[in-house]
């Protein structure tokens, strides 16, 4: 069959997320190995976007398909209502990464890991006789899953109001943003205006109605948006202060994304519940985890029916993901992959900054490690957004000549103008060259 046939059969069975069938942009794609990811036709793609899909180690690691493999043959399925030795390997692994004690509970997707982490929390202040604390803090421009509560917690209006009403309780705040807020770097924590609105926020909506706080280390679907160095070290005091649980998404930052094991690690901070997915398997299997600090498990410990954790899903704990998680750890750790994301991110940090220092529409190039955010602006001084029509343009060239990037920055139609560049964290430097290249000269050709 030809590619344009598969394109039509694709526009009659598939329904895809987050736009209009365009046969332009449907891309068939067929194979995929290390960064690069081939179509139907034979053309050839370096998937600088599939660290949003947290594909880390790169495609076509046949080590993690034989650790599945040999998993799926030995046993393919038990229910961690029971347990198996897959989880509680990966269970020990995870504590261990993590630096501290937390018990962790399995599920499938970055969604449902930040469902299981809100149950979690509402339940816990209920353990401890503090029946009112029912409402989450999350920031604006943040995306944190696609079910009624994720959704909730998100603060992407246009991704969520043709599905309104979402789970109640949640409540948004502004993000640090140091490229158009009054946030400064080097702010002392108490100093940063960022953190001292959720202060605020947590008093007039009285701090004893607040189950906890939820946020990604970097806003990665919203922008990229790094934080001053203080602000999660803020957000945790004022947390404290308040009785609030602080709950770190790490779904897209974890696993290497920003040069450590975990994003929060940038930051001095040890949250109190962590949710992961998919680069744990780097995307090559669902899994997704909760890690709960010991102490906030031990609340759940007593004997009686209603202490327990009324909470269960089938799939969660996958003994053949749990397999093939082990091993892409094992990999990453293998291949030294989180100080390579730092050293490349930062490299290509500089070169594109320093190849696109006088261009009139770039704004601002920020992220940490592989993660990087371009926005584009009208112009420098009133940082304007870049119209739509120009950044989709790029996007398009990019891909003619081979490159997949994204955009970034939802927040409301116009401002998704943050161009995005996430590679796997064992991307070749000739390849990281290949996305300086083909990105400066697209966007010099605007
Ligand atoms: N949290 C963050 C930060 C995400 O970026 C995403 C999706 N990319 C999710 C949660 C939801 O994950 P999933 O698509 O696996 O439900």
């Amino acid at each position: 069959m030809k590619q344009e046939d598969y394109i039509t059969k694709d526009k009659d069975y598939i329904w895809h997320s987050m736009k209009p069938y365009s046969p332009e942009s449907t891309m068939i794609a067929e194979k995929a190995m290390g960064s690069w990811v081939t179509d139907h036709n034979g053309k050839r793609y370096l998937d600088a976007m599939s660290g949003l899909w947290c594909v880390n180690v790169g495609y076509g690691r046949t080590e993690l398909a034989e650790a599945a493999f040999e998993q799926l043959k030995e046993m393919a399925y038990f229910p961690l209502s029971q347990s198996h030795k897959p989880a509680i390997k990966l269970g020990e692994k995870l504590n261990e990464m993590l630096e501290d004690e937390y018990v962790i509970f399995f599920s499938n997707s970055g969604s449902e890991a930040n469902e299981t982490a809100f149950k979690i929390a509402r339940q816990y202040h209920q353990q401890k006789g503090e029946y009112g604390r029912y409402k989450f803090i999350s920031r604006y421009r943040a995306y944190h899953g696609n079910s009624m509560g994720a959704l909730a917690a998100t603060g992407q209006a246009q991704r969520k109001y043709k599905y309104e009403p979402l789970a109640p309780g949640f409540i948004h705040v502004a993000p640090p943003d140091l490229y158009r807020s009054s946030d400064e770097p080097d702010c002392k924590p108490a100093e940063l205006q960022s953190v001292q609105d959720i202060d605020r926020v947590m008093t007039w909506e009285l701090s004893e109605t607040i189950a906890g706080v939820i946020m990604e280390p970097i806003i990665t679907g919203g922008g990229v948006i790094v934080p001053p160095d203080g602000y999660m070290v803020g957000v945790k005091e004022v947390c404290e202060k308040h009785g609030a649980l602080l709950i770190v998404d790490e779904v897209i930052c974890g696993f290497g994304r920003t040069g450590k094991p975990f994003g929060f690690m940038n930051y001095g901070i040890k949250p109190d519940i962590i949710t992961m997915a998919k680069g744990i398997t780097s995307a090559y299997l669902p899994l997704s985890a909760t890690a709960v600090k010991k102490e906030i498990y031990e609340a759940f410990k007593g004997s009686e029916e209603y202490d327990y954790l009324r909470h269960v899903n089938t799939f969660g704990g996958n003994p053949a993901a749990c397999a093939l998680a082990l091993k892409n750890i094992e990999i990453m750790e293998r291949e030294n992959l989180y100080n390579r994301s730092k050293e490349l991110g930062d490299y290509l940090k500089h070169s594109l900054s320093t190849a696109l220092e006088e261009h009139p529409f770039v704004g601002n190039i920020r992220g940490r490690g592989l993660l990087l955010g371009i926005e584009l602006v009208k112009d420098k001084t009133s940082k304007e957004p870049l119209e739509a029509s120009l950044v989709n343009k790029v996007i398009s060239a990019c891909k003619q000549k081979g490159l997949i990037i994204g955009k970034n920055g939802a927040t409301v139609a116009g401002f998704n103008n943050v161009l995005t560049l996430a590679p796997p964290l064992n991307i070749e430097e000739e390849d990281l060259e290949f996305i300086i290249q083909t990105l400066t000269m697209e966007l010099h050709a605007l």
